[in-house]
């Protein structure tokens, strides 16, 4: 508890470099009475939290153009701010996705923008469904999500592991194709996932790339919905959240858990209008944090749903917020006390984009389209 006597410190801009400390959580310290930020660890409620008011993040996923054309424009008519989970390399990629003008204009309207990888890589494993010898160069798999970005991967049972790279995945998507053998056998059950430097090049490239477009990236939106404990645990390292660890939607303020938060889809494939109402009902309730996401693409989630879910909460005082300002007013995160936006909205930090970077072709090339996320979502 000797961090409480810290002075607070405003944690640094946004960089790529790794941090010094443990975890990103260590440069934290929450304000008021009995709080505490301990990476991956419950943290106790500050003053402000006590007197709990019920919030909700709205999130949308992949950094599509209807994020702008639909969503964007919904939330902007009833006054609420959202979050954009986005993955850098989508940004301007072609038309069908956000452009640097559209995430710009809507960061500028109070916007966070957060993020979603680079293309859209898979953080968590998958399992070997057959045996695979030494001089294999095929692991068939549970799930062939990490071709879709191929990169190296390592494979690991007990103290046993190897590494190889991915090179895509076979025609008839059973099994992920390397480079080259493995030259370690492996039995059904090993797992596979990408290596550490991979993880932690998507997440720290994901923020520097949105970061040099002039975003301030603070929490993420894990791909597919996927994740293992070393990636939650890397993810600290860059992140103050993980939006979507658990489904459900409520997390509660006195005891936020930021690595593990819990989201619901509010698509109306996947929540009816009663089970909507419900969700509002006991965020007010249990005056939780209410996590919303969604996929603007998905032809179930549209303007109609979305101007649902907001009137619901506005009824019900509901504070919509951004991720940033929740973590904020919850505690977990120092408020910006001087902000250093020219900003409308301080609370977003936007800042005008310094460069025009380009985007990476080596991921472009790679990336088979979010589109897919919120289908494969459909089936999680
Ligand atoms: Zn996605």
């Amino acid at each position: 508890m000797s961090r409480q006597h810290d002075a607070p410190t405003r944690r640094q801009s946004p960089t790529a470099d790794r941090p010094s400390g443990p975890t990103r959580r260590g440069f934290v310290t929450a304000v008021g009475a009995g709080a505490v930020a301990l990476g991956g660890l419950t943290v106790s409620g500050s003053a402000a939290a006590q007197e709990a008011t019920p919030r909700l993040v709205f999130t949308y996923d992949d950094g599509y153009v209807e994020d702008y054309t639909q969503t964007f424009a919904v939330h902007r008519q009833l006054d609420a701010p959202a979050c954009a989970a986005v993955p850098s390399a989508n940004v301007g990629r072609s038309e069908k996705f956000l452009s640097q003008s559209q995430l710009t204009e809507m960061a500028e309207a109070g916007w966070e923008v957060m993020s979603h990888g680079v293309a859209h890589e898979a953080l968590g494993q998958v399992t070997l469904t057959e045996r695979v010898s030494a001089d294999d160069t095929k692991l068939y798999t549970d799930s062939t999500v990490l071709s879709r970005t191929p990169h190296e991967v390592e494979v690991f049972a007990g103290d046993t592991r190897a590494t190889g790279t991915l090179t895509g995945d076979g025609e008839d998507g059973s099994y992920l194709q390397l480079e080259s053998a493995l030259g370690t056998s492996f039995e059904s059950g090993a797992s596979v996932r990408f290596t550490e430097d991979v993880v932690r090049d998507t997440l720290s490239k994901s923020k520097q790339s949105l970061s040099d477009r002039g975003f301030d990236v603070d929490s993420m939106v894990l791909p597919y919905g996927r994740y293992d404990e070393r990636a939650l645990s890397l993810i600290q390292e860059y992140y103050d959240s993980v939006a979507n660890v658990q489904r459900g939607g409520l997390n509660s303020t006195a005891a936020i858990r930021p690595y593990r938060l819990s989201r619901a889809y509010f698509d109306e494939d996947r929540m009816s209008e009663s089970e909507l109402t419900s969700f509002m009902d006991r965020v007010v309730s249990r005056k939780s944090l209410g996590l919303l996401g969604g996929h603007s693409r998905n032809p179930a989630l549209t303007g109609e749903r979305i101007k649902l879910a907001i009137e619901l909460a506005q009824e019900r005082d509901i504070e919509i917020v951004t991720m940033r300002t929740a973590l904020q007013e919850i505690g977990v995160v120092e408020s910006t006390a001087t902000p250093t936006s020219t900003s409308t909205s301080p609370a977003t930090g936007t800042r005008t984009p310094t460069t025009t970077p380009t985007s990476s072709t080596d991921s472009d090339t790679s990336f088979v389209g979010g589109f897919v996320d919120w289908l494969f979502s459909l089936l999680n």
